[in-house]
C-alpha cells in the first residue's frame, strides 16, 4: 500500500523527528545519496529496510565535494521522480536539506543558488571569515585513487556524512560498494571519530549489459555508453586471470588500461589496492579490490571489483 511521504528541509525537524522516533524505540538508518535515484539506490533501501524500522533516504548535491569546473551545475536531478520511487518502496521520510552550510552570504547551499551555479567550494568558504571552516580529513585514505585527480572531494564528502549523522543521528547507514573508496572512507571516519553509528555496505548494482549504474550514465551518448562496457568486461576479465593463479599487479592493471584506453576511454587511475586501507599493493594477495576510473566523452565513470580469495 502506498504510504505519503514526508518530506523534511529544516535541520532542526530533522533531528526532532528523529530523537522522537528513537525515544519510541525505533531504529533508524540513513541512505545518503544526491539524488536521480536509479536501482542502485533503491538496492541501498532494500538493505536499509532490513536493518530499521524507520529509512531517512536524504538528497542533496553537496557542493563541498565539487571543485570549480566540475559537474555541479549540470548533475541531473528529478526531485518528484526520486520520490515516486522511494513512496514506491514504502520510505516514509526524506531529507532534503536547504541550509545544510552556514555560509558566508548567509544564502541556502542548495543547488540552483546564483552564486554557487559553477559548483564552487569557495563559494561556502568565502572570504569574510564567517562562512563554513570546519573540515573532515580521512588524511591517508583520501589520497589515492579519485583522491589525487579531486583533491577536495572526500574532504567534501567525509564533513557532508558527518553533519548527516550529526543531524539524523541513525544507528545505521548504508552505503555502496561502487564508490568503494569512500564507502571505506566513511567506515573509517566513523572509527577514529565514535560516531554511535553502524555503516552497512552494499555490493554494486549493474545494468543488464554490466554497466555499473550511476546517476551520471544519462549523460553518456550511446556510443560512449557501449565503450564504457569495456570497463566491467576487463574487470572480469582481471578476476579470471587472478583466478588462473596471475599474480602481478602491474600486468593485471595495464591490461584493463589497454582494454579501456582501446575502447575509447580516457583512464584517470587503474589501481589494485589493499581493501582495508586503499593502499597500492605489488603483488595479489588476496583479498584486493582493483579500482578503476575512466572518462567516456564529458562523463567520469568509476567502478570496481573485489578480489577476493576462494572460499572452499
Ligand atoms: P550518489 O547519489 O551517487 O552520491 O550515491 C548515493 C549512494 O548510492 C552511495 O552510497 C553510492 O555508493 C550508492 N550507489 C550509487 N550507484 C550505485 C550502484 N550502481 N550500486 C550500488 N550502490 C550505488
Amino acid at each position: 500500500m502506498e504510504q505519503d511521504i514526508e518530506v523534511i528541509r529544516d535541520k532542526n525537524s530533522m533531528r526532532n523527528w528523529s530523537r522522537t522516533k528513537r525515544a519510541q524505540g525505533e531504529k533508524i538508518c540513513l541512505v545518503p545519496t544526491m539524488g536521480y535515484l536509479h536501482r542502485g539506490h533503491l538496492a541501498l533501501v532494500e538493505e536499509a529496510k532490513k536493518r530499521a524500522t524507520r529509512v531517512v533516504v536524504s538528497i542533496y548535491i553537496n557542493p563541498a565535494q565539487f571543485a570549480v569546473g566540475e559537474d555541479f551545475s549540470t548533475y541531473p536531478s528529478n526531485f518528484e521522480g526520486d520520490l515516486d520511487k522511494l513512496k514506491d518502496l514504502g520510505v516514509d521520510t526524506v531529507f532534503v536539506p536547504s541550509d545544510l552550510y552556514v555560509r558566508e552570504d548567509n544564502a541556502g547551499a542548495g543547488k540552483g543558488q546564483d552564486n554557487i551555479a559553477s559548483g564552487c567550494i569557495s563559494c561556502l568558504e568565502g572570504k569574510s571569515g564567517n562562512g563554513h571552516e570546519t573540515w573532515i580529513r580521512v588524511e591517508k585514505m583520501e589520497k589515492p585513487l579519485c583522491g589525487k585527480s579531486r583533491p577536495i572531494f572526500f574532504r567534501g564528502v567525509a564533513t557532508v556524512v558527518a553533519k548527516l549523522f550529526n543531524i539524523v543521528e541513525p544507528d545505521f547507514a548504508v552505503f555502496g560498494k561502487k564508490d568503494y573508496q569512500q564507502c571505506r572512507l566513511i567506515c573509517r571516519m566513523v572509527r577514529d571519530l565514535d560516531f554511535a553509528v553502524e555503516i552497512v555496505g552494499c555490493g554494486i548494482v549493474r545494468d543488464s549489459d554490466g554497466l555499473a549504474l550511476s546517476s551520471r550514465n544519462v549523460h553518456l551518448s550511446p556510443k560512449e555508453r557501449q565503450e564504457a562496457l569495456s570497463i566491467c568486461r576487463s574487470l572480469n576479465q582481471v578476476k579470471d586471470a587472478v583466478c588462473n593463479g596471475q599474480i602481478s599487479t602491474g600486468i593485471l592493471q595495464h591490461s584493463v588500461l589497454e582494454a579501456v584506453r582501446n575502447a575509447g576511454g580516457k583512464i584517470d587511475y587503474v589501481e589494485i589496492v589493499d581493501q582495508e586501507t586503499l593502499q597500492h599493493v605489488d603483488r595479489i594477495d588476496l583479498p584486493v579490490v582493483l579500482c578503476v576510473a575512466a572518462w567516456f566523452g564529458g562523463v567520469r565513470l568509476i567502478d570496481n571489483i573485489e578480489l577476493q580469495a576462494p572460499t572452499s
